[in-house]
């Protein structure tokens, strides 16, 4: 067996000493930070991740005459079509008229803009908005242009299936409701003692001869022209309908990696994957890094997340990706005995470090390969922007790009359908993006 190198990272914990092993992949340029003493709350703790470059910006419309709640809308598209997304904000006393206003902004920004196939809009009290990852929505919503007609009847009391409200008991969200997502999959770190990182550097090494080992998956079978296509963070209002509509468009599929929370605020988007032929699964609920955590609490975050999923989609989860690819043995434990496989990848371009069109394409093509599981972010800009690139890089080599399950399941003799090239090259954004 090779000889297994661990790099010895006291994290300032009492009780076992444990280490960060870093076996066949790369150790991270930035040390991990010690963890503290007292165990975070769940998504306290979140550096960003080394090499990140700054997101580029995204455009946003102004209306006129401006809407007072309205505290921005961005637009944005992935070459084919246009989706704004609207963040508004209101007052105790304008709550009630939460959706009359919601249609309103709806109505004005489709007005604003003739190309926009779809507006999305979040609803968020004004004294506990934090941002994406703060507390959630009061309500939310995702209207293609062809069904505006029924915001009238939406503001006046009727359903619409395309629409998510919080409960009328909510009350603003204590501080561990709270997530952020800015730690991003890049590397594979185990923690544990040196005889855990021992066994489970064995269970690497089968998994990637394998596939699944122990309720662990590295890669899948070699020998077939299929790869995985994985999207961790989902769902984003606005990127979300742009990467559907991409892979529609490909003629490929993909598991999305759902943070539990955010399933529940834009749950439409959840039953539009599983209706477009995609795949579910399990990233905690509240992108918790979870080395630190109680097995309680760990076991509460997957077991959480697949309720949500199942009250969505009506299906049983399968896998688990743990935040930031940080786990322990009690960690993998955890998930088996929820049922689920813990899955990491073979190809990550890392693209939340918004690297670049070329660098990112490269990175990409580079770790290409059958039976490989490529990690990619459904809010990833630039990925939107050079989906196109891997798609093609994906039809040279004739592979076929599904979900983790399909993969799996693929057998020699089956009908592969390989990715199909996108009529039009890789979009290069307006900003003047690399
Ligand atoms: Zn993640």
């Amino acid at each position: 067996m090779k000889p297994i190198s661990v790099c010895l990272a006291v994290l300032g914990l009492s009780g076992p000493l444990l280490v960060q092993a870093a076996t066949t992949l790369p150790i991270p340029a930035t040390p991990i930070k010690p963890l503290r003493r007292a165990a975070p709350l769940p998504g306290e703790v979140q550096p960003v991740a080394p090499r990140t470059l700054a997101a580029p910006a995204i455009p946003q419309l102004l209306l006129a005459p401006p809407i007072s709640q309205v505290n921005r809308i961005q637009y944005l598209s992935n070459g084919h079509i246009e989706v704004a997304n609207a963040v508004v904000l209101l007052s105790p006393a304008e709550e009630g008229q939460a959706r009359q206003i919601a249609a309103e902004v709806v109505r004005r920004t489709f007005a604003a803009r003739s190309k926009l196939n779809e507006v999305d809009i979040s609803v968020y009290r004004r004294g506990t908005y934090g941002g994406f990852g703060g507390p959630l929505p009061l309500l939310t919503a995702s209207v293609p242009r062809p069904r505006l007609p029924e915001m009238n009847g939406w503001a006046s009391g009727d359903a619409y299936d395309r629409a998510w409200e919080a409960a009328t008991t909510t009350t603003p969200a204590a501080r561990n409701e709270v997530i952020s997502t800015q730690v991003k999959e890049n590397n594979i770190t185990f923690y544990g003692n040196s005889s855990e990182a021992m066994k489970d550097e064995t269970q690497r090494k089968v998994s990637r001869l394998v596939g699944v080992q122990n309720g662990l998956l590295y890669r899948g079978e070699d020998s077939l022209p299929v790869a995985a296509l994985t999207f961790d963070d989902a769902p984003h209002p606005m990127f979300e309908p742009l990467l559907l509509d991409l892979l529609r468009r490909g003629q490929v599929h993909s598991t999305f990696f759902v943070i539990g929370r955010n399933a529940q605020a834009y749950p439409y988007f959840i039953r539009d994957m599983v209706a477009e032929g995609h795949e579910v699964a399990n990233h905690t609920y509240h992108h918790v890094r979870l080395p630190p955590l109680p097995i309680a609490a760990v076991t509460q975050e997957i077991r959480q997340t697949n309720q949500a999923l199942q009250d969505i989609t009506g299906q049983p989860v399968r896998f688990f990706r743990p935040p930031g690819g940080d786990y322990t043995a009690a960690t993998l434990a955890a998930s088996r005995s929820l049922g689920l496989t813990t899955v990491f990848w073979t190809d990550d371009p890392a693209d939340f470090q918004n690297p670049g069109h070329a660098v990112l394409t490269n990175r990409f093509s580079r770790n290409l390969e059958p039976g490989g599981i490529i990690l990619l972010h459904d809010n990833a800009l630039q990925t939107l922007q050079v989906f196109a690139n891997f798609l093609n890089a994906a039809y040279k080599r004739k592979l076929a790009l599904t979900t983790l399950s399909e993969m799996l399941s693929a057998r020699p003799g089956d009908k592969f359908t390989v990715a199909k090239p996108l009529s039009k090259p890789a979009l290069v954004h307006q900003s003047g993006l690399p």
